[in-house]
């Protein structure tokens, strides 16, 4: 799998003189890493809007049996779908935190067309990690953000802090296809960082630390950004 080469010129436009609210920062972790609950707070810190392909997706998937059958057999969504409903999600105007897209070359290259990137988030968690953590992950049923009943219990038993949606196990958290979606994300976390490094767009890999919450995780994230240059501050 490759990508065709960058158009000339693209490069000189990642320059970091990006205003505050129009800056771009994608985010990439593992399945059950946090890195939906750990954007939200990492956008909110730099007055950012959070975009998650992972909600977008699901909610789509809710209400389509074609899509949803990906889904439960633990299959990727193909790519023109995913470019069709993210560019709907995605701002002309503004920066965003965007969580999980783009996701192959097919939809990199339908996103770089219409946006440039300040920084990128790679998440990294063990796998050992992973599975312990699906084990106790829940997901609300009307905004489809996770909680965890062990290290991240929402204020109510059973009930979506955002959302007040039920809470429920999702039916495609099956040990086989999180092996099968831990493959994929390995194999294109792999590809996208090739991608975006050799574009020049800076980088920074963070460790998700298990045993603290999602708003902890942020701040170190946030640490991470500034020292790339990218800080909650106005600069203009
Ligand atoms: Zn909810």
């Amino acid at each position: 799998m490759s990508f065709p080469s960058l158009e000339p010129g693209f490069k000189s436009r990642l320059a970091h003189t990006t205003r505050r609210d129009e800056m771009k920062i994608i985010l990439f972790g593992p399945p059950a890493s946090g890195r939906g609950k750990i954007g939200r707070e990492v956008a909110k810190s730099l007055g950012l809007r959070l975009i998650s392909s992972g909600y977008t997706l699901m909610k789509k998937a809710a209400s389509d049996p074609t899509l949803s059958d990906y889904m439960r057999k633990g299959e990727v969504f193909p790519d023109k779908f995913v470019n069709e409903v993210m560019s709907k999600e995605i701002p002309m105007d503004g920066g965003f935190v965007l969580v999980g897209y783009p996701y192959s070359p097919e939809q990199a290259r339908f996103f770089d067309a219409s946006n440039k990137i300040d920084a990128i988030v790679e998440f990294q968690m063990g796998e050992d990690v992973i599975m312990k953590r699906v084990a106790y992950r829940v997901v609300c049923s009307d905004c489809f953000v996770s909680f965890n009943m062990s290290t991240d219990k929402p204020k109510t038993h059973g009930v979506c802090d955002l959302c007040g949606g039920v809470l429920v196990k999702r039916e495609d958290d099956t040990p086989e296809n999180l092996k099968m979606r831990m493959y994929y994300y390995e194999k294109m976390s792999k590809v996208m960082n090739d991608h975006y490094r050799t574009a020049g767009v800076p980088i920074v890999v963070y460790r998700v630390d298990p045993s603290a919450t999602p708003s902890e995780n942020a701040s170190m994230v946030l640490a991470e950004l500034r020292r790339v240059g990218i800080t909650g501050e106005k600069s203009s």
